[in-house]
């Protein structure tokens, strides 16, 4: 019997599988991305070590005390509403031993409409879901008011009761904590593969080589820039800081998460957190006041009457944190393995003259190195699940999403898309 035709480009199978001897794992990285990633590859059975360049977890993007399960849909049906389903789904049965434990709050969130254009997206939205309230529903005014516990000028909103807030840094910390997985301190500084011994040295800044380690998964956000074999995706670092509201006896009684221009939380030890700003061209993490001020401008923009609850607290008594997120342009995340970057160009370099060729040669990936990155303003929804799909890949078990939404995400997607637009 004959093959059957190619159809696709299989520019995601690797050329040589994966050759490993030992299942020993180190994970570069303990923010969200990491710490999911390590915990997903030790219930495989994986040997599994973090290195961060700090004592803690939680320490860069992932740090905020209060960080929001955010909902992104849509009345589209691409990729990316689909994997940002595909994630809250997932996210919110991963994060609910946390929330029972009492860390955070499922404490479901309101996202009130910011435009004409988002009122009619909600309906469509809530029309598409009509049958599964548990994801997300559409709310009057009056029930916005029940739910949320305080007086809204919204008129209406979508509601999505299996989500809430958490506190990443902490869940870091307890993800490697109750999956016993050692959290090493080293700054890292490059990778180099010793094909002899099949493994991958990992290097501090003098060359000195900190360990050894057959897999290495690179989770070190906008940071991956750094290392020669991933320093090709097209990252961007996007500053952002959040303003900690003091609560007020009104605010006080606010019983959901709000989101609409900005964010604003229940308060939790006498503060709300709202946010936040994106700083494009700013590189500071010292906190500013006039980002504050976009903060609380945001809240104004989101819903007058909740702004109202916290009054005009003076700007300059306002604390905060700032930090980075790492954003892609298809604000899609980045997880799998790192691709043989010169050897796809090669490979595939047809596709410049022709963007709908299809060839059968597979994809040339780099030995036992994967990432998981780009996670945007949504590492709490995307981890849990891009940490799965990664564990999945590197353990050869079935995938659970569907391959074009994982080769949405896919680190190589940015090579062919490029060959194919003739950019590179
Ligand atoms: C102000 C602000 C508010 C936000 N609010 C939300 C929110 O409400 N909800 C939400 O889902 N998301 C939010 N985000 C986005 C969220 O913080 C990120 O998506 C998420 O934290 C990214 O996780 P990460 O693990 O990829 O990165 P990080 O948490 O930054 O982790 C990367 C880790 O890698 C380590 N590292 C880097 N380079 C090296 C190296 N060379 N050697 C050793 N270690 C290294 C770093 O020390 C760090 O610990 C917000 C972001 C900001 C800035």
């Amino acid at each position: 019997m004959s093959a059957a035709p190619v159809t696709e480009l299989p520019w995601y199978l690797p050329k040589q599988p994966a050759r490993t001897t030992t299942k020993q794992i180190t994970v570069i990285g303990a923010g969200i991305a990491g710490c999911t990633a390590a915990v997903a590859l030790k219930r495989r059975g994986f040997e599994v070590t973090i290195v961060d360049r700090h004592p803690q977890a939680g320490s860069e993007a992932s740090g905020n005390s209060q960080g929001i399960v955010y909902p992104k849909l849509s009345p589209r049906d691409d990729a990316l509403p689909r994997i940002n389903l595909a994630a809250i789904q997932f996210c919110s049965d991963y994060y609910q031993p946390f929330w029972d434990r009492g860390l955070g709050q499922q404490c479901g969130i309101l996202v009130v409409p910011e435009s004409p254009k988002k009122v009619a997206d909600f309906a469509l939205i809530s029309q598409r879901f009509a049958d599964q309230p548990d994801i997300v529903q559409s709310v009057s005014k009056q029930q916005l008011q029940a739910l949320s516990g305080i007086s809204l000028s919204a008129e209406t909103a979508l509601y999505f009761p299996q989500l809430g807030w958490l506190p990443p840094a902490l869940i870091c910390q307890q993800l490697l904590e109750n999956n016993n997985i050692p959290l090493l301190q080293g700054d890292i500084h490059s990778l180099n593969h010793d094909a002899d011994n099949n493994s991958w040295k990992l290097n501090s800044s003098d060359g000195q080589t900190i360990m050894c380690s057959e897999t290495v998964v690179i989770a070190s956000a906008f940071d991956c820039k750094n290392f020669a074999q991933s320093d090709f995706l097209p990252l961007r670092k996007i500053r952002g800081q959040i303003t900690q509201l003091p609560s007020t006896a009104e605010s006080s009684q606010l019983k959901t998460v709000i989101c609409g221009e900005g964010y604003f939380t229940p308060a939790e030890n006498g503060f709300h957190s709202c946010g936040a700003t994106y700083n494009k061209d700013i590189f500071t993490p010292e906190v500013r006041d006039e980002d504050h001020r976009t903060n609380i401008e945001q809240i104004r923009a989101t819903d007058s009457r909740l702004a109202a609850t916290v009054g005009q607290p003076p700007i300059e008594n306002l604390t905060g944190r700032a930090n980075f997120r790492c954003t892609t342009a298809d604000y899609l995340p980045i997880v799998g393995a790192l691709p043989n970057v010169p050897e796809m160009i090669e490979d595939y370099a047809i596709l410049r003259r022709d963007a709908k060729t299809v060839l059968e040669t597979r994809g040339s990936y780099l030995p036992n190195l994967y990432v998981n990155c780009g996670m945007g303003s949504r590492g709490l929804s995307y981890a849990p699940l891009t940490a799965e799909i990664l564990a999945a890949q590197i353990a050869g078990e079935t995938p659970p999403l569907e391959r074009e939404l994982l080769n949405a995400m896919h680190p190589a997607r940015f090579i062919i898309r490029d060959l194919k637009r003739s950019r590179i």
